[in-house]
């Protein structure tokens, strides 16, 4: 498999040369189709590492790759999702979710004439997402669940090579939340998009993803990466097998260790 992200030696400080340091020497390699997650302390960089790799900040020092091609400015091949389901109230969902096939080409230019053709997979993705029914509700009809699954739609009607999520289900309940880890793992099975994930939900990480990194408080960097192996399609009833439980305590005892020494320090 070849690295499909890829972070050498990534530095970020805000606010110039005597700014605050909040990344330092991050290494990271992501497989194309792999799914990764990013955890750690509140604060240690995992935003910043989205706003790096999506080209939206340029680092300090160190290199980015995408795709094989250096990250200069803002990536169009990335679908993103963040904790709070930002659709736009006054469009139905359908809408909703179509709203980027009139901003990325080549599908802004295809939409006028293959409008139907995109109808029909926006309508295929909200099935997979059990929204089937709901293409002509306002999101402020829907449940916070129901928006977020929506939410994921959108991030990927465009067909993206890499799905950013950031804290993607921090907002919902508990239930809600498990019951969109299976639709996320789901629609990602099928589609095999390369996803970053950033949860402060150490299950959630463990769950979802192939890979999982550790950061370090800041200035953050990698400090310790976990290989799920469970097998796939994994479920709730996963969550409470040896294997995985072993994994979470892993990470718990990890980021125990940082906060202690924050503290310490
Ligand atoms: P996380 O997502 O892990 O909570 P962030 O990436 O948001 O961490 O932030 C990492 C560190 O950089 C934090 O200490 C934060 O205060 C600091 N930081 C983030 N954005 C800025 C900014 N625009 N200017 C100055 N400092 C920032």
């Amino acid at each position: 498999m070849s690295n499909f992200v890829k972070l050498e030696g990534v530095d970020l400080r805000y606010g110039g040369s005597n700014g605050v340091l909040a990344l330092n020497g991050t290494d990271i390699e992501i497989n194309r189709g792999e799914f990764a997650a990013v955890v750690g302390p509140s604060g240690c960089g995992k935003s910043s590492l989205m706003k790096l790799v999506t080209g939206l900040t340029p680092p300090t020092a160190g290199k980015i790759t995408v795709a094989g091609q250096d990250v200069v400015g803002p990536l169009k091949c990335v679908g993103m999702a963040f904790q709070n389901p930002t659709l736009l109230p006054w469009r139905k969902l359908l809408s909703n979710v179509m709203l980027p096939l009139e901003i990325v080409q080549p599908h802004r230019r295809r939409l006028p004439a293959h409008r139907q053709e995109y109808i029909e997979k926006a309508k295929g993705l909200l099935k997979m997402v059990n929204l089937d029914g709901f293409e002509e509700r306002h999101p402020w009809e829907l449940s916070g669940g129901m928006q977020q699954r929506a939410n994921l739609c959108r991030a990927l009607i465009h067909e993206p090579d890499l799905l950013m999520l950031d804290e993607p289900f921090g907002a919902l309940d508990a239930f809600t939340r498990e019951e969109l880890w299976g639709v996320l793992q789901g629609i990602w099975m099928e589609k095999k998009f390369t996803t970053i994930l950033v949860t402060h939900d150490l299950r959630e990480a463990a769950y979802l993803a192939d890979v999982i990194y550790v950061m370090s408080a800041r200035p953050g960097r990698v400090i310790a990466t976990h290989r799920v192996d469970l097998p796939r399609p994994r479920t709730i009833e996963t969550t409470f097998e040896p294997a995985f439980l072993e994994i979470v305590h892993a990470i718990r005892n990890q980021i125990a260790q940082i906060r202690d020494e924050i503290k310490a320090a």
